[in-house]
């Protein structure tokens, strides 16, 4: 997928790669063309975005340097003044976004996060409940392959057939029954908003304690376009390298009678040094996803995923709970194309340079590396700057490529328009 880019962001990638060029000419082409594939692609990946330069700028920072053990102004090595300030800056801004008691910034990703609230307060064998990973949920709430599910006995809940959406009834009713420790809301493929005050109830009601994990919808949260879950929850997980657009990390946040043991459950339970570049990437996206501009960023992001639902509802496709609320949707193969896998369908799209995945529908009978669905979402190319005309346009290429079984002649004439939105809309 790497064809030419203009000669300005040519020159950019160039300028940005000078360094590894010089010692690793191999690598540096790689690099060259990882960028080259991005400028000229449409990304509908829902759980990615693009991350701006000043986020990107310090994710390079010499702060990869650095050792810092601890937490500012408890650390286990010397010389941390600076790792100290980059660090408390980053906490008081999360809690402060967040509006949570409790934040550490340390978590390497989404799974450490989450990790890290289990070993808080979990112990081998007890028993959890979070989403089922089919109807949207996540590895990291109870797989059985994943660590979740081997340490601790996990049950999950998940949505109500006709509905499509969240069975809180049955949430409760296996609340009651099991009694887990920890009730998990949150999830990587769910088009709706999730009441998180209703599982609070639940969980105080069954005594458990409850973790929301915001992952995908964090830059939503902070945008106030999607309800909070600080009051509700007892800890408030995310990524935050999804909607809230920063580095490729995590944070873990708590209220405060759980911060002792979520921050040793982070170090020494689970990490060592923090990767303190991250942590300075962390603090500035934080500062950017607490700018005027950035709710505007998220409202756009909802009004683009519903003229992309609109679009393509209006073109037959199911989508599973009949539309969205948030920055993704999921469609439903099964309804009118029986016979394409999601598999297939994301196959077809990146040849037209749609860059999508596919995903498991609630109910899939196909396997989980081939499924019956296409996960989508607006995030990335609404940081590119697509509006809503370009986003309907863009759900009639995705539904002319599926509906043409895959036409090699199609495909193509679909990459050259992708190729001309994609000039016309860098990345910033
Ligand atoms: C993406 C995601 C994670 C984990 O993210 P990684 O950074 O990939 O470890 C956790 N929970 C949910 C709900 C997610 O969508």
């Amino acid at each position: 997928m790497s064809e030419e880019v203009s000669t300005s962001i040519a020159e950019r990638i160039a300028a940005w790669t000078d360094e590894v060029a010089k010692v690793d000419p191999l690598a540096a082409e790689i690099l060259a063309a990882e960028e080259r594939r991005e400028q000229n692609s449409l990304n509908l990946i829902a759980s990615e975005n693009y991350a701006s330069r000043a986020v990107r700028q310090a994710t390079a920072s010499v702060l990869t340097n650095k050792y810092a053990e601890g937490l500012p102004g408890k650390r286990f090595y010397h010389g941390c003044e600076w790792a100290d300030s980059i660090e408390q800056l980053a906490i008081d801004r999360a809690k402060k976004l967040f509006g949570t008691d409790h934040a550490n910034v340390q978590p390497h990703a989404g799974s450490q996060a989450n990790m890290a609230v289990y070993f808080a307060v979990l112990k081998p064998g007890d028993t959890i409940l979070g989403m089922n990973l089919s109807h949207g949920g996540h590895l990291t709430h109870g797989l059985g392959a994943n660590f979740s599910g081997r340490i601790y006995k996990s049950l999950h809940y998940g949505i109500n057939r006709t509905t499509e959406r969240i069975d809180m009834d049955q949430v409760r009713e296996m609340a009651l029954k099991h009694r887990p420790k920890l009730i998990i809301c949150g999830a990587s493929a769910y088009p709706r908003e999730i009441d998180f005050a209703a599982f609070g109830e639940i969980s105080r009601e069954c005594g458990a304690m409850l973790m929301a994990d915001i992952a995908h919808i964090a830059g939503l949260v902070a945008a106030g376009l999607h309800n909070s879950p600080a009051q509700a929850a007892d800890f408030v997980t995310t990524t935050t390298h999804k909607t809230l657009r920063g580095p490729r990390s995590g944070i873990a946040m708590c209220k405060a009678q759980y911060a002792k043991a979520l921050d040793s459950a982070v170090f020494p339970g689970l990490q060592g040094g923090p990767l303190l570049q991250q942590v300075a990437a962390k603090a500035v996206a934080l500062a950017e996803a607490n700018r005027p501009e950035f709710k505007q960023y998220g409202r756009s992001i909802i009004d683009n995923c519903q003229a992309l639902a609109e679009e393509l509802l209006s073109r037959g496709y199911h989508l599973v709970s009949g539309g969205t609320d948030n920055h993704l949707l999921l469609i439903d193969l099964r309804a009118n194309y029986p016979d394409i896998t999601g598999q297939q369908a994301a196959d077809w799209l990146e040849r037209a340079n749609i860059v999508v995945n596919k995903n498991s529908i609630p109910f899939d009978q196909r396997p989980a590396a081939v499924t019956s669905g296409v996960r989508l979402g607006t995030p990335a190319i609404t940081t590119r700057g697509l509006g809503q005309d370009q986003t309907r346009q863009l759900a009639g290429w995705i539904d002319e490529v599926i509906s043409s079984n895959g036409d090699e002649s199609l495909l193509a004439r679909v990459k050259q328009q992708v190729l001309q939105i994609c000039e016309a809309f860098p990345i910033p």
